[in-house]
């Protein structure tokens, strides 16, 4: 038997793509509130603890959207961009912000 009802099939390849974008339109909300900017006062990389002015922390995904990670407040680090530039899941979106 088919099973007729549910989803249609055909643009499923979207469905991933709109979720990406939803969180990241939430991550750049986020970077906007008092917690992201508390958390870059600290003036550290999560992730090789160098010390770094807030301004060039960039806001990282631990789980990156493209593996299901969400913007939530327990999924985001603040990276210097080199270990940002490391991660093998860069999220362009982060860099369009510094390339301005
Ligand atoms: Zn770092």
């Amino acid at each position: 038997m088919k099973n007729s009802i549910g989803k249609r099939k055909g643009k499923r390849a979207s469905s991933n793509d709109e979720f990406i974008n939803g969180e990241r339109q939430k991550a750049r909300e986020l970077r906007k509130t008092k917690w992201w900017r508390n958390k870059t006062s600290q003036g550290h990389c999560y992730y090789c603890n160098n010390p770094v002015p807030p301004r060039q922390l960039t806001m990282d995904h631990l789980i990156p959207l493209s593996k299901g990670g969400k913007s939530i407040r327990s999924n985001l680090v603040a990276a210097c961009k080199e270990c940002n530039n490391k991660k093998t899941h860069l999220l362009p979106f982060e860099w369009d912000d510094w390339v301005q």
